[in-house]
Formats: C-alpha cells, structure tokens, sequence
C-alpha cells in the first residue's frame, strides 16, 4: 500500500447536520461491552442511547459465531463472573438458548467430564491445566445459542430504557477541545449527531478515541493469535458419531488426511457444537494468520482476507464432505456476518493492566470486577484471581469518555486473556454505572466517587471485595 502522504486528498467542505438526539450517555457499538455498557447506564438513571452499525447486537458473540462465554469460573470451580452476564445466561436458560457443565462439575478433575470438553476439541474453552492438583479440570464456561442472544440482548436493552438505533455507524466524536460532546454517526438516513455528557466507546476497536486524539497503543505480535483476523462458520447435518469412530479407529488415515486439508489451505480443527439440539453441528473457528502485518483497521486487509476466508471454508467444506465419513450429508449452515479479530487499539489509560498485575495481590480502591486468572499456567495456580481497575477504562487526558470493550489499557499479552466476551461485558456493567454517576453528580467520568461506584454495582449484583 502506498504511504498516507502519496495519496492525492480533497478536502471536505463543511456542512449542518441535524442533531438526532441529546442524551446524557452514548455508547458507540453494540458488542457485549457496548450491551453491557446501555443497560448498566440505563438502570442507573441515565438517558442512554446505544448505536450499532449492523441490525443486531452482540458483536462477535452473536454476528462472529464466538458463542462461547469461558473463564467464568476460576479452576476451583469458584465462580467469580456475576451481574449482567450471569443474567444473560439466566435468561437464555429459560428460552433453552445456552448450556454449561452442571455446577457440580465446575473444577471437576473428573476424567469422563474433561474427556467430554477435550474429545469436543474445547478444551481451550473449558479445560486447563490445575498446577495445584496435577491433573485436568472442568471450569464454568457457557456456550450460547447466537440467534437467540440477539433477540435477548435486545429485550435486555429496550427492557433498560436505553434506546437503540441500528444500521448506525459512529464515525466521530464531537469534541470540545479535550472533552468528548457527543457523536456523529452515518446510516442511510445521512450524517447526524447525538450530543451527550458522556461517550463510552465499546466499538471494541478504538474509533471512538483515536479519533478523538487518546493516546494509543496498536502493537501486536503477528505470532500470537489476537493479532489474527477470523471468518467463522458453522457445518450442519455432520454425522458426528461416524466422524468420531473414523478419528479413533484410522487415526493416521484421519492425519494424513488432515494434512492433506491443510495444505489445500484448509481447516482442519473444528470443535463439535455442544449446544442442546444441536448434536449435529461441526464450529469452525477459522484464524487467518498473516505473513505480514495484521490491521483489522485496514480495509484492504478486511476485504483481501474475507475474500481469502471465504475460500478457505469452501475448500473445507468439499474436502470434508468429499473424504471424510460423518459429512457425507453436510451443508454450510452459516457464516459469520462479520470478520473478527480479539486484539486491536488498546487506549493508554489512568492505569494500564500488565504482566505485574498477574502475580500481585492488590486490591485496587476502583477495582470494578474480579476475573478468574486461568491463562497463567503455574502463574494462575497461586495467583487465581486479579482485580481490574476502573482506571483502565479512563483515557488519560480526554475527558466526556470511557473506553468499555476489548480496547481497555492493557499490555498486548494481558489484553489477550483479559478482553473476552464476559470480561467485556463486565467492563461495560461499570462504564455504563460510572457514566450514570458521573452525570447526576455533574462530575467528569475520571472524578467518579470509586466507593459509590463499587456499591452501585454491588447492588447490581456484582461480586468485589470489601474497599475500605
Ligand atoms: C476467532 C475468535 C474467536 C474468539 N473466541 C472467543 C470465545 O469463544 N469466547 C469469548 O469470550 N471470546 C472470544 N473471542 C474474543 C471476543 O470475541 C472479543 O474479545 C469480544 O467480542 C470483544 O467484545 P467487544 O464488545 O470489545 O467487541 P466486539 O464483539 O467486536 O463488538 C463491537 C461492536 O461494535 C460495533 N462497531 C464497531 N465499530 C463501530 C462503529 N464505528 N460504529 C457503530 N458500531 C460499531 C460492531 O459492529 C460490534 O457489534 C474470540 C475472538 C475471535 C476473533
């Protein structure tokens, strides 16, 4: 690509747009930081309003076909994420949209229970290893039923009083020197604002406060996972006890064919759909490493690689179907929507969580949530918990703004095991809280009282500890 300077550029004439709504909170993007973000703001008392460039909610939970929401527990079995989320999965519970092993599994070493996860190739999601015990073990993760998750989280919201405006892209905040005044978003109805007293940028990459001048952190290690783009999918009518029995019993036939697959360029890892009633269902959570650098923020990238995905599930597909007994009568059932990627711009904020965090015992006085620690091998066996710091939400010197969505102040490494989708969510819960406190007490989202901040979102139901 040439450099920015050797493009020709125009300049844009100025122009009136109508202001479309004035509210105390805007979230920008409707992923689970941005649900749990209007929701939490909404019950506090704000005037809230949520915008979402597509027609659903739910980011990559529900339009990525991420629908696994892990490390609710820490390997104990200790359950340590609560509030929204564990609402959400009350809800879908009921609308039988979701299923996670019984609570008396959660921190089982019992083999048959982990041999279940790891046989379903989800281990990653639901087993690790416990350097306390020496052995496997079974923690509290849920998988959801994407459909239905979209048509909850939008009862969820409307429920709240926040109101929502779909098919609505945030493209710039409206700035009053340092301080965030509202947005402006593009949708077919053409350009218009929304002016509020606080803007919470959940659009999980940053577009929110890069534009609005934050400093930033955008470094990722093209070696490691978060910095790969992914195009999932889901593959119906899959005979997977056949497939299963073809696995065990011609394991080098089922290799060489497997590498065979990968290097036409296919997939050959899928996981098996653990969701009720859906016994026949192969996921495939297809990273797209890069050569070179990864920018989802590239749009050329975003287009050359959805083009390259979109190949490789078809080359899957019919190498499966074609070789491989269970998929005789398969079809692509779904493709994700949307592209996506777990690393990106991460803001540099009040406080930024890093590698010291993993191994310290402290208590923040702004602490907004506790997470279990699972991703630290021998490292998360003695420390199994950390405290996440509102600060990390709270962009140095901007003000009008919090950033609640995988974009928190984060090192690169620790964002990657801290910005799932609970954990978004859970960022969300405060930001949302924060915002509505911020405005009824006429203070900047940075002046919060942290101690009333933990008790609103104790009442809400989240688990802290005590803060003296
Ligand atoms: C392949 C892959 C597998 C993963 N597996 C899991 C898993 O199994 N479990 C798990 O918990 N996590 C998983 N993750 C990570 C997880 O998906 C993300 O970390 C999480 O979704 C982040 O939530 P978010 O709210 O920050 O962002 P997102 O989920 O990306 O949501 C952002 C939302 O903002 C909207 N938006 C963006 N920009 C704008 C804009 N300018 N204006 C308006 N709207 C906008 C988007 O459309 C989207 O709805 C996975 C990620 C990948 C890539």
């Amino acid at each position: 690509m040439p450099k920015q300077s050797a493009f020709k550029t125009i300049t844009e004439p100025s122009r009136k747009i109508k202001v479309w709504r004035e509210a105390d909170v805007v979230v920008v993007g409707g992923g689970p930081g941005g649900v749990g973000s209007a929701i939490a703001a909404a019950r506090t008392g704000a005037k809230t309003i949520l915008i979402e460039r597509y027609g659903y909610l739910g980011g990559m939970a529900t339009g990525g076909l991420v629908n696994i929401i892990p490390n609710l527990s820490d390997m104990s079995g200790k359950q340590y994420v609560f509030g929204i989320v564990q609402e959400m999965i009350d809800r879908l519970d009921k609308r039988g949209g979701t299923s996670y092993p019984a609570k008396k599994d959660w921190g089982t070493t019992d083999k048959k229970v982990v041999d279940h996860y790891l046989d379903a190739n989800l281990g990653w999601f639901y087993v690790r290893h416990d350097f306390n015990r020496n052995k496997e073990c079974v923690l509290y993760t849920a998988v959801v039923d994407p459909e239905i998750l979209k048509d909850e989280f939008n009862d969820m919201v409307l429920e709240s009083g926040a109101e929502m405006l779909l098919h609505s892209w945030g493209v710039e905040p409206i700035m009053e020197g340092n301080t965030a005044r509202g947005v402006i978003f593009e949708s077919k109805s053409g350009r218009q604002a929304i002016l509020a007293k606080v803007v919470i940028d959940s659009t999980g990459d940053g577009d929110m406060f890069v534009r609005a001048g934050a400093e930033f952190d955008g470094r990722l290690d093209n070696k490691h996972r978060d910095a790969w783009l992914a195009l999932n999918w889901f593959c119906g009518n899959v005979d997977i006890s056949k497939w299963d029995n073809f696995k065990k019993s011609q394991p080098d036939k089922y290799k060489e064919l497997m590498d065979d697959l990968s290097k036409k360029g296919g997939y050959t890892r899928p996981y098996y759909g653990v969701l009720k009633n859906q016994p026949n269902t192969a996921w495939y959570h297809c990273m797209q490493p890069q050569p070179e650098s990864t920018d989802a923020m590239d749009v050329e990238q975003l287009s050359r690689i959805e083009i390259r995905a979109r190949k490789r599930t078809t080359i899957t597909f019919d190498f499966m179907k074609k070789n491989v007994p269970g998929f005789e009568n398969s079809f692509i059932m779904l493709t994700a929507p949307q592209l996506g990627t777990q690393g990106g711009r991460r803001v540099i904020g009040e406080y930024t969580l890093s590698e010291k965090d993993m191994v310290s015992e402290e208590v923040f006085e702004d602490t907004i949530v506790v997470l279990a620690n699972n991703d630290h091998k021998e490292i998360s066996a003695r420390h199994p918990a950390v405290c996440i710091p509102y600060r990390c939400l709270v962009p140095k010197k901007l003000d009008g703004l919090l950033v609640a969505c995988r974009a928190f102040s984060s090192e690169d490494l620790v964002n990657n095991a801290f910005n799932i989708i609970p954990h978004c969510m859970c960022y969300g819960q405060a930001a949302g809280t924060a915002a509505a406190l911020a405005v009824k007490a006429g203070v900047q989202p940075r002046k919060v009282d942290y101690k009333k901040l933990h008790d609103v979102l104790v009442k809400q139901g989240v688990h802290l500890p005590e803060i003296k």
